[in-house]
């Protein structure tokens, strides 16, 4: 199963997701699974143009459902959230108020001036990614 770097609020609707993905294609495979701007994002590794259209529709819509559930699901708890940044306007994150609270106390100013690197747990660069100029950039 692919990895993901999502919380573990998330972990049931990402493994009843990559379900519905396999009942209309057992063969398929993630490309990622992801956090980005706060929702749930996923990436199939399929031909999209040499894949059927009735097909294509099928997956788009298990996927974006999936998106928009993770839009109201603390990624943190799985409780009710709501996607927000955080007090320094930094991240977006779909959390609870609870686990909001929680994230900002733990959190510093990023500090003016400097760019900010990109977060160790987040950020993967895959082995065929190095040769580009900005491996960060997808
Ligand atoms: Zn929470």
């Amino acid at each position: 199963m692919i990895e993901n770097t999502c919380g573990k609020g998330w972990q049931s609707l990402i493994s009843s997701t990559i379900e519905k993905v396999h009942e209309v294609d057992p063969s398929i495979k993630f490309s990622y699974i992801k956090e980005k701007f706060g929702k749930l994002s996923f990436g199939l590794d399929i031909e999209y143009y040499n894949t059927a259209a009735t097909k294509v529709a099928a997956l788009e819509e298990i996927l974006c459902e999936a998106e928009r559930n993770s839009e109201t699901i603390c990624e943190d708890c799985e409780a009710v959230g709501t996607i927000n940044y955080d007090k320094y306007g930094f991240w977006m994150k779909c959390l609870c108020d609870t686990c909001r609270e929680i994230k900002n106390s733990t959190i510093s100013p990023p500090s003016a001036g400097k760019p900010l690197a990109p977060s160790k747990k987040t950020v993967k660069v895959a082995k065929k990614d190095l040769g580009r100029k900005n491996p960060f950039k997808k």
